[in-house]
Formats: structure tokens, sequence, C-alpha cells
């Protein structure tokens, strides 16, 4: 897939995107469509759909460690929890990018060609206007520039292109997505979804929407994609394209048009800003195998380099014009950093439903959208959660046993009972106190200050935690379950994996960076259209919007070019 653009006579491109991931590959397919010459810069190495997925189709009896992780491997994959021995291909290389915790944060990265679209859990809802007019109705941020209406037509384009599995439910907080059909939801879910209904006239529980493709559609198949085959096995990388990834989808279809550069081991190091020309005129990297500083050029360009890298580039992009970091006229840049909150966990066991069992596999399961001040503010925090729900009925294997009773037991293990679990998907509000800025004095292996993180949880979030837990243990009781288990795991922000803000888009130069196009203000051909430009969070999982703004945004970039406003 890759064509290296290391000649340093032609370093000049109509657009460069800094990032491949989800977001990058979407900004690069939009760009290229409409004829732009478009460099993609990526700090990590290659990934070619297919041929670098080295797992994918492995037994699991041909892995050594059984998918555990030995001690002595454990380097790179720092305070991850989703890499084991299937997909440890996927860790940092050592030392890669530290980063100073003045508090604890978890940061979980994908540096390789696609980054995180490789090992998302591809769950895609849409945001409503209850998440784009709550800033201003709580009055917890600045308002969003932007409504449903403007982002409904790309939700729509991108969704057709992915392809996502999913029932259309009708519910005013979470708009219907184009979908695919959705895959079934265990009987267990079905029952705590009758009950649900039974009891409750707030609250829904549905299929949750994500980008796997069931039904392929002309535009998937010319994309070289096939239906998803429930291997569940997604995060090795899949060889049928099954699931949206960069690498699957936006990088080879972009690739395919003649306009796509991709230039792999290139970590953008500061976007480089004349104040003559009162614009930005390119990106300066540091090559990961010479050390060697080139710098490319554009009359536009992405940063897409996920939420905390994105704002990581533009703090170190100083010049005498901006000496605090691109586009910080007023001293914003890296403040309201925001994540979801995943710290509330529910769990239980249902001893009805002995005569089923689960049979084939969901790569998604069910969701419950938002329920709490949503029409109006009601409890005593602001905002609210929406909970992730998946149930089964597994093997009871007892090692406990001995002998012919334990041999008996392995190979023909018991049924055991239906379990069902929950997990809450908060709105974090940002704050101003919880920000990323660069040390003066620590720098990483390629010389770029290393990032300061200073981000905690407040009241709210506790308050938050608290409700969840009491909700979850009310509705499992409600629906006939046993053994409920509700706890608070006061896990570090950042382990949601949702970080975004810290460059967010509003109205007001003074009180935001970018504006409704995701244009700096104070820069107008550097768009930021990663999370990083997210003004609140919402509590869906929130990449469809990224990949949505990214559409939005280079298709108006696009049009700014052809009138010469940028
Ligand atoms: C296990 C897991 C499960 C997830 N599940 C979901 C989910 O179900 N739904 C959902 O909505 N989201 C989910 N996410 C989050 C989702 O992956 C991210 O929101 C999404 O990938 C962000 O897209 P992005 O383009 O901003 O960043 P990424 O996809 O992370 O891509 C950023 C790219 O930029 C590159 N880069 C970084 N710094 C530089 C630099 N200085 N120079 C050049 N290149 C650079 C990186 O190497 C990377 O390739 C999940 C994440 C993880 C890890």
């Amino acid at each position: 897939m890759t064509q290296l653009a290391d000649s340093k006579k032609k370093r000049k491109y109509d657009a460069i995107v800094i990032g491949s991931g989800a977001s990058g590959g979407w900004a690069a397919k939009e760009l290229c469509d409409h004829g732009l010459k478009t460099l993609v810069l990526e700090r990590g190495r290659n990934v070619d759909h297919i041929k670098d997925y080295p797992t994918a189709s492995k037994p699991p009896w041909e892995f050594e460690f059984r998918g555990t992780v030995p001690m002595d491997k454990r380097v790179g994959i720092g305070s991850s929890r989703f890499l084991n021995e299937a997909t440890l291909h996927w860790r940092l290389p050592e030392d890669e990018q530290p980063f100073i915790q003045e508090k604890p944060f978890r940061w979980f990265r994908g540096y390789h060609m696609g980054g995180k679209s490789l090992l998302w859990a591809r769950q895609t809802q849409r945001w409503s206007d209850f998440d784009f007019e709550g800033p201003v109705r709580d009055g917890f941020a600045v308002d969003w520039p932007i409504r449903y209406k403007d982002l409904a037509p790309w939700y729509d384009h991108v969704e057709e292109f992915i392809g996502v599995a999913g029932a259309r439910d009708g519910l005013e907080e979470l708009p219907d997505s184009i979908v695919q059909p959705a895959f079934d939801i265990s009987c267990v879910e079905q029952h705590f979804q009758h009950k649900i209904k039974e009891h409750y006239n707030d609250r829904h529980l549905i299929q949750a929407r994500c980008a796997h493709i069931t039904d392929p559609q002309p535009i998937q198949i010319e994309q070289g994609r096939a239906k998803c085959v429930n291997q569940t096995m997604c995060n090795r990388g899949c060889n049928y394209g099954g699931y949206f990834s960069s690498n699957a989808s936006t990088l080879p279809w972009a690739l395919k048009t003649g306009n796509l550069t991709i230039r792999p081991h290139s970590v953008a190091h500061s976007i480089i800003y004349k104040r003559g020309k009162k614009k930005a005129v390119g990106v300066r990297v540091v090559d990961t195998h010479s050390n060697e500083m080139i710098d490319y050029y554009a009359e536009v360009i992405f940063v897409n380099a996920s939420t905390l890298n994105s704002n990581a580039i533009l703090l170190n992009s100083t010049s005498s014009r901006f000496p605090d970091g691109l586009g910080n006229d007023h001293g914003l840049l890296g403040k309201y950093i925001s994540w979801h909150n995943y710290r509330g966990k529910a769990s239980a066991t249902y001893e009805g439903l002995l005569d089923k069992m689960t049979s084939g596999r969901n790569p998604s399961h069910s969701y419950m959208p938002r329920f709490r001040n949503v029409y109006r503010q009601e409890m005593n925090f602001l905002r609210g959660y929406a909970i992730g729900i998946g149930g089964g009925r597994g093997k009871d294997v007892d090692t406990s046993l001995i002998g012919s009773e334990l041999t008996e037991n392995l190979l023909n293990p018991p049924l055991g009972s239906w379990k069902i679990s929950s997990w809450m998907m908060g709105e974090v509000v940002p704050v101003k106190d919880n920000h990323v800025r660069l040390s003066h004095d620590q720098k990483d292996r390629y010389g770029i200050p290393q990032l300061i993180v200073s981000c905690d949880w407040t009241e709210n979030d506790d308050k938050m935690v608290e409700d969840y837990m009491e909700q979850s243990r009310e509705m499992f009781e409600k629906a006939g379950f046993v053994d409920i288990e509700v706890r608070d795991t006061h896990s570090p922000p950042g382990s949601d994996i949702h970080e975004m803000g810290g460059i967010r888009m509003g109205l007001d130069p003074k009180t935001s960076l970018l504006n409704q196009f995701n244009q700096l203000h104070a820069c107008k051909n550097v768009f930021v259209t990663d999370g990083s430009c997210m003004t609140s969070t919402g509590t869906q999982n929130p990449t469809l919007t990224f990949m949505a703004i990214t559409a939005r945004a280079a298709n108006y970039a696009v049009e700014q070019l052809k009138k010469r406003e940028i």
C-alpha cells in the first residue's frame, strides 16, 4: 500500500493529513476523491490490509502461550488490557513516546498505519441534539457551533460507506443510522429488554450499532470488503474487511484515486507557520529511521493524530506569531480535556432460560442510550450515561475435581447459568483544570517535548457512578437476576479509550480554537477533526462522530480551496 515520498525535490502537496487512523483515513479519502494530491504522514509502520495481519486466521493451538503474554514480552503494552498474544503485533515500540502523568492516566495508543481503527470495538452510535445542545443548556462548556442537522448528512455519508449493523429504533435521543441487519442479541439480553420495557418508559435496550457489514452493498464490495463472518477475532485484523478500519476501507480507496501518498515512520513534529502569509505552509516531521527532520508543504493541513497527539503537535508548533502553540491566542490549547466515565460495572446471574444456550457469536452487544437528564435537569449531577450490556451462557468447568471426574468435566463440561454484565459510559463534563501541556525539560527520542497529562475525576463523575450502580442493581432486580454485583472500579481517566477535547470547536475565538468547520480560528488552512475538536463528549462511542465531522470539514476545505479562500 505504501508509496514512500522521500524525495526531497518533491515535497509539495495540495493537502497533508497527519495520522492515518479512523479520522485521518476519512480526511485522506475525501480530499483524494476531490482530486487533491494528498500526503498522509503516519508515525508508525506500514500495515497492509490482509498481508500484515499475522494472526488473523491462526488457530488457538498455534499460540505458544495460549493467548497470554509472558512477562518478558510485556514491554510496550503499558497498562493496556486490550493486547494479548494474538494482538501483540499492535504494541508500541519500546520507549516510543514516554509521557508524564501528573495524575494517573491510561493512554492507549495504536501507532501503526490505521491507528486505533484496527483495534476499536466498532460501536457507532450517532449523537442527537440533546448532546449538541448540552453545553449551552446546562452551562458547562461553550456552545457547539453545529447541531445535529449539520452533521446528519455526513453521518449518512460515512455510514453508507463503512457499513453499520443495527436496527432502526426510532429514538429521539439516539437518531437512527443507515443500517444493515443487526446481529441477534442473546436470549438473556432479550429477557432484560422485555423487563426494561415492562418497568420503564424512559429506558430502551437496543442492539448496539456497530461498523460491521452484514449485507454487503456495492460500495463496500467496491472497497474489496465482504460480509462479517462473526469470527469475533476483529482486533487481530480482519482478512474479510468485515469491520471498518482505515486499512480495509478509506486508505486503499484513496490510493486507488492515484492522489494519495502515504509516508509511514514519520512523526509530525510541528506545523510550520509563515507570518508573512498568515497561514501554515507545511509540516515538519522526524523520520523515525534516520532521525532526520524533513519539511513537507501543502495548501491545507488536516490534524488527525488522535486527541492527545493533536494537542501535542499544536502545542509544539510555536512561532513568533504563536509563541504558545498554533492558534493558541487565548491560552486555551490543551485545556478542557475530557473522556468517558467507564468506572461503573455490574454483573448478575439469571437462573431461567435453562432450555436455551448461546449459539453463534455476536461481535457486538446491547446498548441502553442515556436516560438521565435528557429532557430536563433532574439529577444531582450534570448529564448522564449510556450502558453497554452483554450476556451469554458458558460452560461450568470445575478444575477442583480430580481423576476421571476431572477428565469427564473437562471433556464435557455442563452448561452453567446465564450471566449478564453491564458497563457505564458516562459523559465527563470538561473542566479547564483537566489539561495537557508540554514539558520544558524532558524530551522523547525524537527530540519532541514530552506531554504532561493532568486529568482527574470530579464530584460530578463520582455522583454519576453512584447513580449508575443504584440503577443497575434496580434494573437487574426487576429483571429477576440474582447474585448481583455492582462496583466502582476507580479506574484512572483514559481507561475508556475515548479521550477528547483540548482544541475545542466554538463560535467565539476567545473561548474556542476551532470554528464550525474545524478550521483554527487564527489559522484558517489548518483543520483539526479528530477527538480533540470535541466541545463536549456525549455518552456515545465517539468515533462515528469524528469521522462525520472529518468528512464534512474535508469537503468544506475543498470548496474553500477552489474559491481560494484558504
Ligand atoms: C480497544 C479499543 C476499543 C475501542 N472501541 C471503540 C468503539 O467501540 N467505538 C468508538 O467509537 N471508539 C472506540 N475506540 C476509540 C477509537 O479507536 C478512537 O476514537 C479512534 O480510533 C480515533 O480516531 P483518530 O483518527 O483520532 O485516532 P487513531 O485511530 O488513534 O489514529 C491516529 C493515528 O495518528 C498517528 N499519529 C499519532 N501521532 C502522530 C504524529 N505525531 N505524527 C504522525 N502520526 C501520528 C498514530 O500512529 C495513529 O495511526 C476504541 C479504542 C480502543 C483502543
